[in-house]
């Protein structure tokens, strides 16, 4: 995606995937501030929340979600920023999609979660239940993210609050009144060639009671390998839009390019490079 971007604008640049392990985080982070040639990185997992700690500045909504996917140099300082949630909801709006009252049940609390949290809270959903496999992270999340729940607040309107809460996975809260269900866990995404059949949450869930369910509920995936996971097929079958990973991915990769090179990315073709390697890599 990021070479292909590179290549449509002209950028002599390479995007380079460096493993590394959590000892040797601040080694890399390193090593990035002191090569003139750096334009730029992206932080995965497990370092997004770690990555805080070394870099000098936090900008846009990073100190608020509390996680780094994206980094740059401005005026000799590491900058330290989160693209997730700009792209998930830039993936909503090209789904045709709006946060705005709704009521959302929001699986699993790591960094992606996070992030997806505090971009519906911002975008004015109604309320978002969060629902982990250990529920201690899914509390430590609302705990966190409690002060963007005033994002609901809009002017010319009525002041009121979003609300956030963690509710367990066998919490009837789960399915009923729900609008939207989103799958910010690993559950589903394929590690090398194997294609895991699982999902996050049973299918019952998206029936609800008859008539709780919203007529436009909706499902909405992060993960991207395999665009059509279990949780998504399951949705389908039972009447709910669907939307994958594939569009957060292009947008947050969309943003953290702009920030490295300070111009629009150019996002055909981006998406093509990534809809090529995605097909290519497993059967979609
Ligand atoms: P993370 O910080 O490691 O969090 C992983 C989450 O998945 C935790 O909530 C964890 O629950 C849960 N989980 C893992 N295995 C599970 C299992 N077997 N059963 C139930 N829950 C399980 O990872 P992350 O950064 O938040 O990323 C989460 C997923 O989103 C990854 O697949 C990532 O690739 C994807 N993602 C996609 C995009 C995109 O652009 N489309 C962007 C960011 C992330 P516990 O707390 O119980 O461990």
């Amino acid at each position: 995606m990021h070479d292909a971007a590179f290549a449509a604008c002209g950028i002599a640049a390479r995007y380079e995937a460096w493993d590394v392990a959590p000892a040797g985080l601040a080694a890399a982070v390193a090593r990035l501030r002191s090569d003139a040639t750096v334009l730029g990185a992206n932080v995965t997992v497990p370092h997004k929340q770690s990555v805080v700690g070394l870099v000098d500045v936090l900008g846009g909504e990073a100190a608020a979600i509390g996680a780094v996917n994206t980094l740059h140099m401005e005026e000799g300082r590491l900058v330290g920023t989160n693209t997730d949630a700009e792209g998930f909801l830039r993936s909503l709006t090209e789904a045709g999609l709006d946060p705005s009252g709704k009521v959302v049940v929001l699986i699993g609390a790591g960094g992606a979660a996070r992030a997806v949290a505090w971009a519906l809270l911002h975008a004015g959903a109604d309320e978002v239940r969060v629902t982990n496999r250990t529920d201690s992270a899914a509390r430590a999340l609302v705990d966190d993210l409690r002060p963007a729940a005033s994002f609901g607040r809009r002017p010319g309107r009525p002041e009121r609050r979003s609300r956030l809460r963690a509710v367990e996975r066998d919490d009837d809260q789960v399915s009923r009144g729900v609008d939207w269900w989103v799958n910010a866990t690993s559950v589903g995404m394929a590690r090398g060639d194997a294609v895991p059949d699982e999902t996050p949450l049973p299918a019952t869930a998206f029936s609800g009671r008859a008539g709780e369910r919203a007529p436009a509920a909706a499902a909405i995936d992060l993960v991207y390998r395999p665009r059509r996971t279990r949780f998504l097929r399951e949705a389908a079958e039972a009447g709910l839009v669907t939307v994958d990973g594939l569009g957060m991915l292009l947008y947050q990769g969309a943003a953290a390019f702009e920030s490295w090179n300070g111009r629009e990315a150019p996002i055909a073709a981006m998406r093509a490079a990534l809809e090529g390697a995605l097909a290519a890599e497993v059967r979609t």
